[in-house]
């Protein structure tokens, strides 16, 4: 399958925005949906709309096969040992919040810590900061090295023996670092706390594999990776899953409900109180076999090859500072002279070019920078480096349009 053929699954991309054929550079905040899960979802909602699991009728067990068969597909996607480890959640944000107030409010008390990094994503610090004053453990801050990596030695000195959780992004939605969560997990573990990892950004663009990251814990959302909205996964090693609260109670998740006591389902059910993500899991399980089919090696050296090429780009436009490591994943967040990020982004879709403009849900990570806001460039399997070059065409646009103004 070639580019072409790619880009030709996705309706979307057939279409002009203010008289330019549409570049879309914003898939790092959603991904566009291919035929076949738009397919998906259609055919659910015209031939087997149903209620699951509890239904014994042909629809109510059609539509039971399609949500389970989708948790299938996701064990296998991540290599989870087995499908009690795989809760659907409404996404990344739920299944971070899920941790947090499930595990961590049982297991943390004053003079624990949790410790996060300065790259995280909204979803992976207001969860810790409202479990650190509920419990009176501490939040502490992995430092970032200049270039917006973290060094072992860093994580070697802040996990402690007091540390009780350490939650990070796999892939910096900003910076597009990739961390070593394999070793950080061994460091993790070797002080007796547990890894929590924000897959949303990782998940869509390469090979996870969460037995061999070793973590505990593993979140990411179907709308990032060529799914629908409202719905993603919490992963879950099952010993600490079978020990854990669920945090939504009501139909769905319960075994036996009596007036004054009630007990739960079994894994995974137990965390999915009420009626389930039923279409949003059919349609997710259609985007992992989307994304199988074209391979997620192949996926991650495309978006690798457009990230070098766009990073070779903007180093030619003068006055644009490009933000993170040179090995990153598929996406540049950069400021061009002191023009406005959100001016960028409003020139850039002046000419088609879709790119996101602002803090990108990380303040903590704009304080670090020195910035308030930033521009941000992100690809997925459909882009090509024509793409690159009408968005660096665009940009050049802007920045000389902006310096005429002034
Ligand atoms: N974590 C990271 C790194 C993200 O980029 C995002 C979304 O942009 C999230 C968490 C939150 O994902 P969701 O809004 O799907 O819950």
């Amino acid at each position: 399958m070639n580019i072409q053929d790619i880009r030709d699954m996705f309706p979307i991309l057939n279409q002009e925005v203010n008289g330019n054929s549409l570049v879309y550079l914003d898939s790092a905040a959603t991904s566009q949906k291919p035929t076949s899960v738009i397919e998906a979802l259609d055919q659910y909602y015209r031939q087997y709309n149903s209620n699951v699991h509890r239904g014994v009728h042909t629809l109510g067990t059609k539509a039971t096969d399609g949500y389970e068969g989708a948790r299938e597909k996701v064990r296998k996607f991540i290599n989870a040992r087995s499908t009690e480890e795989v809760i659907f959640t409404r996404g990344t944000t739920t299944a971070l919040n899920t941790v947090a107030a499930s595990y961590g409010r049982a297991n943390l008390a004053e003079g624990d810590e949790i410790v996060i990094t300065y790259m995280e994503h909204h979803s992976n610090i207001i969860p810790w900061q409202q479990l650190a004053k509920a419990t009176g453990a501490t939040l502490k801050y992995l430092p970032l090295q200049e270039d917006g990596t973290i060094s072992l030695e860093d994580v070697e000195n802040t996990i402690t023996d007091n540390t009780k959780i350490v939650s990070m992004v796999y892939v910096s939605n900003v910076l597009g670092t990739i961390n070593p969560i394999k070793e950080i997990t061994k460091i993790a573990h070797k002080h007796g706390a547990v890894m929590v990892v924000d897959g949303a950004q990782s998940t869509p663009h390469m090979k996870v594999d969460v037995q061999d990251l070793d973590c505990d814990f593993y979140a990411f959302s179907a709308h990032k990776m060529c799914g629908p909205t409202g719905v993603g996964v919490l992963y879950g090693k099952k010993h600490i899953l079978e020990h854990m609260e669920p945090v939504e109670f009501g139909g769905e998740m319960i075994d036996f409900v009596d007036l004054y006591e009630s007990t739960w389902k079994e894994l995974p059910w137990k965390f999915e109180g009420g009626t389930p993500i039923i279409a949003g899991a059919i349609g997710f399980g259609a985007a992992i076999d989307f994304l199988e089919e074209i391979g997620l090696d192949k996926i991650e050296a495309h978006e690798h090859t457009l990230a070098q090429y766009a990073l070779h780009r903007l180093s030619e436009v003068d006055g644009c500072t490009v933000y993170g490591p040179s090995k990153r994943a598929g996406l540049v967040t950069f400021n061009v002279n002191d023009v406005h990020p959100h001016d960028v982004a409003t020139v850039l879709d002046a000419d088609g070019i879709a790119v996101r403009a602002g803090h990108h849900c990380a303040q903590p990570l704009m304080k670090w920078l020195n910035v308030s806001a930033t521009a941000r460039a992100s690809f997925y399997i459909y882009n090509n480096e024509e793409d690159v070059d009408r968005f660096v065409s665009s940009l050049i646009k802007t920045k000389e349009y902006f310096s005429n103004v002034f």
